[in-house]
């Protein structure tokens, strides 16, 4: 039976379950302990919470928040491959780690957990922003967790928490700064993971808001950013035409230039288009 003090190097659960990274699945593997012992700090003040993992795969960063003291983890990882190696850390952990053979896509987490919850991984790059759009858009707010600790390429990062005027500002950032707090915490380069990706990484932690920051209607907010970035280059009094015919109106009444670009506007004054937009319906 494996315990906390004999759990093998990662290196050697790799080889024993033969674990040879699949590109289609995402994997890029952490291997040095002391690295998710790290990124598991980044998550905060786990003991009293429950902790969702995606992707645990051989479970590096799995033991990290363990070794931290999270009250529970809950890991749903789609590989069947990697199931008898994180069974040797439920053998180590028996009443505080869970693991689910899954696609994260479709099984609900919210079944097995008790808040508070945190999620924390080091995400597939092929789901991962659409795991964080669908964290960000639950059916109310707040949301089922307190924080997001999420690895991503640094390119994604970098749209979550872009400034408007940068190229990287867009729907993601003004859907994230919207609802929480997104920082970026740590940048990994490609070495950092086995095999090493193209690209460079980065952890984003985003603490939830108890309310979104400024007042909207998820819908319609959700419509004028859509519309303001689906042709980014337009002016947004052709951009949003199709959100209102009045658009120039509503534009100048809540002070932005007709004649400005989508990337140009700050989250505050498109939450005030929206409200403009429902208070004056067509
Ligand atoms: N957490 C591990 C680490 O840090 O070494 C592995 C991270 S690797 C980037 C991504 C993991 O997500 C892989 O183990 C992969 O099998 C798993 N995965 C890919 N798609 C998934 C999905 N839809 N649902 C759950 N897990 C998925």
């Amino acid at each position: 039976m494996s315990t906390i003090d004999n759990l093998p190097a990662l290196r050697d659960v790799i080889a024993k379950h033969e674990l040879a990274a699949k590109k289609s699945l995402g994997q890029n593997f952490l291997l040095d302990l002391n690295l998710t012992a790290r990124i598991a700090r980044l998550a905060g003040d786990v003991s009293a919470a429950d902790v969702l993992e995606i992707g645990p795969g051989p479970g590096g960063l799995t033991r990290g928040l363990l070794a931290e003291g999270a009250r529970r983890v809950l890991a749903i990882e789609k590989d069947p491959r990697c199931m008898a190696a994180l069974a040797e850390i439920s053998d180590a952990y028996p009443d505080r780690f869970q693991v689910i053979n899954g696609d994260a896509l479709e099984v609900d987490p919210l079944a097995y957990l008790t808040p508070p919850i945190k999620v924390a991984a080091n995400l597939p790059y092929n789901v991962g922003t659409e795991l964080l759009v669908r964290w960000l858009t639950p059916p109310a707010w707040p949301p089922f967790w307190q924080s997001l600790t999420l690895m991503f390429q640094r390119e994604v990062a970098q749209r979550i928490v872009a400034q408007p005027g940068s190229k990287a500002y867009g729907r993601l950032a003004l859907l994230a700064q919207w609802r929480s707090d997104p920082r970026i915490v740590l940048e990994l380069p490609p070495e950092a993971f086995s095999p090493p990706p193209k690209v460079n990484s980065a952890v984003v932690h985003l603490t939830a808001l108890p309310a979104p920051r400024f007042p909207a209607d998820p819908a319609i907010l959700n419509k004028v950013v859509a519309a303001a970035f689906n042709q980014r280059r337009k002016m947004l009094r052709s951009a949003l035409k199709s959100v209102s015919p009045d658009i120039e109106a509503h534009l100048t009444a809540v002070g932005i230039k007709p004649t400005e670009r989508g990337e140009q506007i700050g989250l505050e004054a498109y939450c005030a288009l929206a409200r403009r937009i429902a208070d004056n319906p067509a």
